[in-house]
């Protein structure tokens, strides 16, 4: 057996979660190496909206919940990393847009209204004129009212390869079916991963396991023989859609529309397949009640909502697909959405849930204050082994809309 090669830390999974974790611990000099089973974003990420929630969307109850303060200070994190100043350097990400919309449906003006008027609100959001809006909201038919909220939007495929690129050699690609084999060392916070199943496997020395792994992290803890933390999975069926043959949409929209719950009855974000054609990403309630709902029943669904909130708009030749995806998290008593981001730790092994990708950041910093309370602490420089230099490394999914779609 070759001799183990010792690292700080190990991460699974390389979501936005790993991969922000992995970006931080570098650059504070710990060295981190991420395992991934399939590709880089392959989970949840690459269906994500790619919005940066500030909480205006968990306000909309009227209150201020426990999320909505969390994920408060998310925006300025991003923007400041967009911009080249924060924590990582987000530059080469597309900015899909500067901010989100929120507009009101039919008789939920005045609510809407005052609720953003007051002074828990008046901060983050900001009454739009006609001109100013979205185009789809700009038909004279539109009734309604549009606030934009300081949210930007990002595209997600090049937030993967931002956050990734600089950090490739130490991402590290499971070889396709095999799980490594995981044992504890000498001591109970040390780990021995071993890579695969080769003649000469190389085998990594941790102080610290991350479970970054979406859904894969169940599995994880169980081949750990490990019964906590419990997960909780809610799933989604999203609905995509676009013109039709040599039609147009209606410009590009990023908003949710607000009904009468606390989740927003609509959250549209606009993108571009593979052929460079805008598609509408449609989420929210629609998403949420779609499950269980065949991609018949989901289209059906999703164009009577449609044609109630934009009447005007002629949808008669456009395209339809559905996506459906778990959201992975730790397991909360009713099974509701956790509040913000997650990290538990035991005998060396921390499990981490975001809940969102605009937590990422606030996920990577739980981590490493765990880290340092643990007494694991960077060095000045920490390169990635050479033994691991001739490792595979793995590629980048595809988006939902780039790929897989199957359009009707
Ligand atoms: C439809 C949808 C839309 C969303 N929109 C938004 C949004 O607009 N804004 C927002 O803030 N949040 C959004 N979210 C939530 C957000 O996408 C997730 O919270 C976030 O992407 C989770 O990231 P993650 O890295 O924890 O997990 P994942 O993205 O699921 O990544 C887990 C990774 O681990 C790998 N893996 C699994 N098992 C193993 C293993 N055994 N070994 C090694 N690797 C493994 C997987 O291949 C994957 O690459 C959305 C979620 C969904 C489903």
């Amino acid at each position: 057996m070759l001799k183990p090669i010792p690292v700080d830390v190990v991460i699974f999974g390389g979501g936005v979660a790993g991969l922000w974790l992995l970006a931080r611990l570098r650059k504070l000099g710990y060295q981190a190496v991420l395992l991934e089973q399939q590709a880089i974003g392959a989970g949840q990420t690459r269906y994500a909206q790619g919005i940066i929630h500030g909480g205006t969307k968990y306000a909309l109850s009227g209150q201020l919940t426990g999320s909505a303060e969390a994920i408060a200070e998310m925006p300025a994190i991003w923007r400041a990393c967009l911009a080249g100043e924060g924590e990582l350097d987000l530059r080469q990400v597309k900015l899909l847009s500067p901010h989100q919309y929120l507009w009101s449906s039919d008789g939920l003006g005045s609510r809407m209204a005052s609720f953003l008027a007051s002074k828990l609100m008046r901060a983050r959001t900001r009454s739009v004129a006609t001109g100013e809006r979205p185009e789809v909201l700009r038909n004279p038919a539109f009734k309604g009212q549009v606030y934009q909220l300081d949210e930007p939007v990002l595209d997600t495929a090049s937030l993967l390869k931002a956050l990734a690129t600089p950090h490739l050699d130490a991402i590290l690609q499971l070889p396709d079916g095999t799980s490594p084999r995981i044992e504890r060392g000498s001591d109970d916070h040390n780990w021995q991963i071993t890579l695969n199943h080769s003649e000469h496997p190389p085998t990594l020395q941790t102080k610290r396991i991350v479970l970054c792994a979406g859904k894969g992290n169940a599995a994880l803890l169980q081949q750990l023989g490990m019964a906590q933390p419990a997960m909780q999975t809610r799933p989604l069926n999203m609905v995509l859609l676009r013109a039709g043959p040599g039609k147009r949409l209606p410009g590009e929209l990023y908003a949710h529309c607000l009904g009468t719950s606390a989740i927003p009855r609509i959250t549209i974000t606009t993108h571009q397949d593979a052929q460079g054609n805008s598609l509408w990403y449609l989420g929210g309630q629609l998403a949420e009640q779609g499950v269980g709902r065949s991609d018949a029943e989901q289209i059906a669904a999703a164009q009577v909502e449609l044609t109630r909130l934009f009447p005007w708009l002629d949808l008669s030749d456009a395209q339809w697909a559905c996506a459906q995806i778990d959201r992975a998290e730790p397991k909360t008593p009713q099974g509701e959405r956790p509040d913000t981001s997650y990290v538990h730790q035991q005998q060396g092994v921390i499990t981490a849930w975001p809940t969102k990708l605009a937590l990422a950041p606030r996920l990577a910093q739980q981590v490493i204050e765990q880290l340092v309370q643990g007494g694991v602490h960077a060095a000045p420089s920490s390169p990635v082994p050479p033994e691991l230099s001739s490792w595979p490394h793995p590629g980048f999914a595809r988006l939902p809309w780039q790929e897989d779609a199957v359009w009707n």
